[in-house]
């Protein structure tokens, strides 16, 4: 079996390749990247073939797609931050790159695509958990983005009979994430900020929730969906159903190095849910076998890792 992973270069990306490393059945990886947010550090110890290329390019979807049983397409600017900053570079990424990546998997009549959402197309619904047929309210480009993914995603399983799995990710966080820029995610700026010595920054007041989800647990649901070729036309959470503040997170993180931290806060961002928490009914109907990490394992692997 041959899988492309679009965005291979990337956090969860490197991830997942990772744990395909050494599974029955898969012969060849293929990463397409083309460096933007993703670094030739994390390709290091992979055993793939990478191709240095831009998913908006179809030569170079050509020459990484032919023969691929699974796309797993993660490639995309992949914040809210960087979105309200350069909405177009967002919309041409995520959503035009989309389209593009479903137009090779027709032509090469790839078996089936994973598609990357996130939780951010709930956006301004109140309403929690968060389940998948709740109406999408997006608050941001990359959210609007998001959508278009899973809409894209939907159109060509209908029109076309390609078999899709478009996953909602929650905040993935744990090795391999990183820290060191402004739009850096909240765990590993947490981990930077206090492994350095420096105040931990909080957006708002901290008691806006988030689903915190470690990637290992994310690459294994990946993995199994490949390896038995699971498909959904609906979007599946791919979350825990936990519900943890941001204050929450620095107790644990406190917990977890033994020592309290220094906070400090600024105003919240433009762009930002304010709660989420995914409800996992779809994702355990489809995932029977999904086991998870606490988010205290977590923690303790993002910060052996740093
Ligand atoms: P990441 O930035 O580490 O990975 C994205 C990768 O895509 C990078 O390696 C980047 O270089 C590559 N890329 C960007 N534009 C590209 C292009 N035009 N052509 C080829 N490669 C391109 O981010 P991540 O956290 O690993 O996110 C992976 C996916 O998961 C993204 O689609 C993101 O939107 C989605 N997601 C992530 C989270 C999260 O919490 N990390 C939550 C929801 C959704």
């Amino acid at each position: 079996m041959k899988i492309v992973v679009t965005g291979g270069a990337g956090f969860i990306g490197s991830n997942l390749v990772r744990a395909f490393r050494g599974v029955p059945g898969i012969d060849e990886i293929v990463i397409l990247d083309d460096l933007s947010t993703g670094s030739e550090e994390n390709l290091r110890d992979l055993d793939a073939r990478f191709v240095h290329g831009s998913i908006l390019d179809p030569a170079m979807l050509d020459d990484a797609f032919s023969d691929a049983a699974s796309v797993v397409h993660l490639a995309a600017v992949p914040s809210v931050p960087r979105s309200l900053r350069d909405p177009l570079r967002s919309h041409h990424a995520n959503a035009t790159g989309t389209l593009m990546v479903l137009e090779a998997a027709r032509r090469h009549r790839v078996g089936q695509v994973i598609l990357a959402s996130s939780s951010s197309v709930y956006g301004r619904n109140p309403t929690l958990p968060k389940r998948e047929d709740l109406r999408p309210v997006p608050l941001s480009p990359y959210a609007v983005s998001k959508l278009a993914t899973e809409a894209y995603a939907i159109a060509y399983a209908s029109c076309f009979d390609l078999a899709v799995l478009p996953f909602r990710f929650f905040n993935v966080f744990g090795p391999g994430q990183s820290a060191g820029h402004a739009y850096a995610a909240v765990v590993p700026s947490f981990v930077s900020a206090a492994l350095d010595g420096r105040p931990l920054t909080i957006d708002g007041d901290g008691e806006q929730t988030r689903d915190f989800t470690f990637v290992g647990d994310v690459a294994a649901v990946i993995v199994d969906a490949v390896l038995r070729q699971v498909s959904s036309v609906d979007p599946v959470n791919l979350a825990f159903g936990s519900r943890t503040s941001v204050r929450r997170l620095v107790g644990e993180l406190e917990d977890v190095l033994g020592r309290r931290l220094d906070v400090v806060h600024r105003p919240p961002r433009a762009g930002d849910v304010r709660d989420s928490q995914a409800d996992n009914g779809a994702l355990r109907a489809l995932f029977p076998g999904v086991t998870r990490h606490t988010l205290r394992q977590g923690l303790e692997a993002t910060v052996a890792w740093m």
